[in-house]
């Protein structure tokens, strides 16, 4: 076929095939949205060094022509059922419906990204028969309520805030995924994944470790937002990838938290940065953003029963091991330019 993304998708189902339960097999071809991000990138990686074969980062072929197409599904189902007995009748059709607004509202690009992305690919594992791996987030609990968070909780979460987009982008991208899977038997696996941190993170893209760790190389003041009393549980990227291909390759749908259950505050991340890079590193306080959430820690027993999964690298142990790449990142070769 002339269009590349089909043909990739038609030399999938060829070589890859359908993937029976609880099987991997061989030099798989596997595509990876996202292959060209932080952990996107380590689970390539991974793949690659034991023989399969990866199409990464389809992402960019998204623009023009599944855009044309998605229009016109939406304009197809302008007409959207709000009754509860209708709309279950046929979930997928009523997401697709609210698609409609979305675009018309020129919603923030994580909303575009997860509902529109994970539309269109879960419609390629539906041509395909291949099974597909939703990379969903610990931010559907919002706020959390309870803690530390197990699946089975539904989390608190405002729908009209500046968080929104992600948070409810990431739910309704689940919702979307077990629609297809109950409806139309398309294979999924859904992960909620736990803040992480490792080498090849973006220096500059606003997450605390990043930050805190920039901050200390370039001896610049770590900035804590709000008290920094609130809480994040911090994962390494090596123990996220175990889990994700233990998850794509095991025989459960999900959704599973995989996140590294040792809790901190801010401050105390703060501290282990100290510790780790600069003890002379200072401390700013700034306001913090709007809707933080207080407190997050996985409950992890679901991945440790189902997957045999847990985490093996704590912060202490996997900080320096980012701090190195960052050094080298951001001072080049030399380690002793900031000594
Ligand atoms: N945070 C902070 N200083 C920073 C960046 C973030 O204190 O320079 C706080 C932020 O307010 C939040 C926590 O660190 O409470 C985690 O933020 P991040 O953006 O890394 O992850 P998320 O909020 O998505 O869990």
């Amino acid at each position: 076929p002339a269009n590349p993304i089909r043909r990739v998708l038609l030399e999938t189902r060829n070589v890859g095939g359908k993937v029976p339960l609880g099987v991997r097999k061989k030099n798989m071809r596997i595509i990876v949205t996202g292959g060209a991000g932080f952990v996107g990138s380590h689970l390539v990686d991974r793949l690659i060094a034991r023989g399969d074969s990866v199409i990464e980062n389809l992402a960019h072929h998204f623009g023009n022509p599944k855009f044309e197409l998605i229009r016109h599904d939406v304009i197809y189902h302008l007409a959207c059922p709000a009754s509860p007995v209708h709309y279950k009748f046929n979930p997928v059709k009523t997401i697709i419906s609210f698609l409609l607004l979305f675009l018309f509202l020129f919603l923030l690009g994580f909303h575009k990204t997860n509902v529109v992305g994970t539309l269109n690919m879960l419609g390629l594992a539906k041509r395909v028969g291949a099974r597909f791996l939703l990379t969903s987030t610990s931010e559907v609990y919002g706020d959390p309520l309870q803690h530390p968070q197990v699946e089975s909780y539904w989390g608190n979460v405002n729908p009209i805030g500046v968080r929104s987009c992600y948070d409810e982008g990431k739910r309704t991208a689940e919702t979307l995924t077990m629609d297809y899977h109950r409806g139309l038997g398309i294979e999924v696996r859904i992960a909620r994944i736990f803040n992480t941190y490792g080498p090849r993170m973006c220096i500059d893209d606003g997450r605390v470790v990043s930050n805190f760790v920039a901050q200390a190389l370039r001896k610049e003041p770590l900035t804590v937002y709000g008290d920094g009393k609130q809480t994040r549980s911090f994962q390494y990227v090596s123990d996220l990838v175990e889990g994700l291909m233990r998850l794509m390759e095991g025989n459960h749908v999900g959704p599973f938290n995989l996140g590294n259950p040792g809790e901190f505050t801010m401050l105390e991340l703060a501290q282990v940065v100290q510790d780790t890079i600069d003890p002379n590193a200072k401390i700013e306080f700034r306001p913090n953003t709007e809707d933080d959430p207080h407190k997050r820690k996985p409950d992890i027993s679901k991945a440790k029963e189902l997957l045999g999964w847990e985490p093996t690298v704590s912060l202490r142990k996997g900080l320096p091991l980012m701090v190195t790449d960052f050094r080298q990142r951001i001072f080049g070769d030399s380690k002793d330019r900031d000594a």
